[in-house]
């Protein structure tokens, strides 16, 4: 009984509200980094605690639940996804599903533990992943991570890119801060054959004494300083996602921007946030979310219970995000609490 219920299950694809289908999870494993972007996080953080935060079998759970409902693809995420203890041994457990319904494992790192792991994801069947970056420069690294050394990151990408990793680079553009450096940036990544793409700054999270409207850089604007310098051909090619991609003429490499703030493409979204806690985030940019870890902690919920929460959390998913930042009276419109390392970005 119980599997004709779930092979019936299995056929239901997972469709929002507003016809979306939704192919892609985010997980964030972990809200601890190794690094304190000041854009992300401030100075002094309280992180969650061991019992909030769900063990890699919950995770598991989860994910296959997903997977069943017809989720395509998973980006493990953070916090810093490396920095969690056993992490690669989640890898192992997730790979079998690449055998099966699962297309794509990957994850999004600031690169700092890759000289010693890149090597073990590519045995777990990660093929390509995302690197944050948003400076060349030592000292703005510094500045910008708070923490961090930039030498320990490009070894890392060094490290990537040996283990047979596909890299796309991802920068913040921040005004005042790195915008200077967006044609050595485009350059270094032609010369080394990684993707890049810019990324704006979302209110999202309080992050101290920085003030997130001073460094917000429309990407409408830096995507027309590019082109006045690169010459560039706006491609079809999409993630299912809010990034558009261009390239570059002669170069094999691929340009994206992420514009949530000055070009809304939430009409596109095909994905759903799981944070460490269990809580899924319909959208980056709303406060909507479903908590899970209370019936994984359940010993009475079954699977089946968990594919028909799973089910009904996708159709509250929100039409869009809500994010603005109104220059003119020096305001920050939606802004999120939560912060992007706790929803996994
Ligand atoms: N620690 C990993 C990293 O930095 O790649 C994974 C988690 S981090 C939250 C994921 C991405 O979110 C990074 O590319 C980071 O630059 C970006 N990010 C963090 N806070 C952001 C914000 N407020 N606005 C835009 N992007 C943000
Ligand atoms: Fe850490 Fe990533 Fe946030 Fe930077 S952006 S503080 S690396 S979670």
């Amino acid at each position: 009984m119980t599997s004709q219920v779930d092979k019936s299950l299995n056929k239901i694809r997972l469709i929002d509200p507003f016809n979306r289908h939704i192919t892609y999870l985010r997980l964030s494993v972990t809200d601890r980094c190794d690094l304190r972007c000041t854009y992300c996080m401030s100075e002094k953080m309280t992180f969650l605690s061991k019992k909030e935060v769900l063990t890699f079998e919950e995770m598991y759970k989860l994910c296959t639940g997903f997977i069943q409902l017809g989720i395509k693809k998973i980006r493990i995420t953070g916090g810093e996804p490396l920095v969690r203890k056993g992490i690669i041994d989640f890898f192992e457990m997730l790979k079998p599903h690449l055998a099966s319904d699962l297309e794509e494992l990957t994850l999004t790192t600031n690169g700092t533990q890759l000289q010693k792991y890149a090597g073990q994801l590519y045995a777990n069947g990660v093929r390509r992943i995302n690197i944050s970056l948003d400076t060349l420069d030592p000292e703005k690294f510094k500045r910008i991570t708070r923490v961090g050394k930039l030498q320990d990151v490009l070894l890392g990408i060094e490290a990537a890119r040996d283990a047979n990793l596909k890299i796309k680079i991802n920068c913040v553009a921040l005004k005042n801060i790195n915008e200077d450096e967006v044609d050595d940036f485009i350059t270094w990544c032609i010369q080394k054959g990684y993707d890049l793409t810019f990324i704006e700054t979302m209110p999202m999270g309080d992050i101290g004494n920085e003030n997130r409207l001073n460094h917000f850089l429309s990407l409408e604007e830096l995507k027309k300083n590019i082109s006045s310098k690169f010459e560039l051909e706006d491609i079809s090619f999409s993630s299912g996602g809010p990034a558009r991609y261009c390239k570059f003429r002669g170069a094999d490499i691929k340009l994206g921007f992420i514009t949530p703030l000055s070009h809304n493409f939430c009409s596109s979204c095909n994905r759903v946030r799981m944070d460490a806690t269990g809580i899924l985030h319909q959208c980056l940019g709303q406060s909507e979310s479903v908590d899970f870890r209370k019936i994984l902690r359940d010993p009475n919920f079954t699977n089946v219970d968990l594919l028909e929460k799973i089910g009904r959390s996708i159709k509250q998913k929100p039409e869009k995000h809500s994010f603005a930042y109104d220059f003119s009276k020096e305001a920050i419109e939606g802004q999120i609490n939560r912060h992007m390392s706790l929803t996994g970005g």
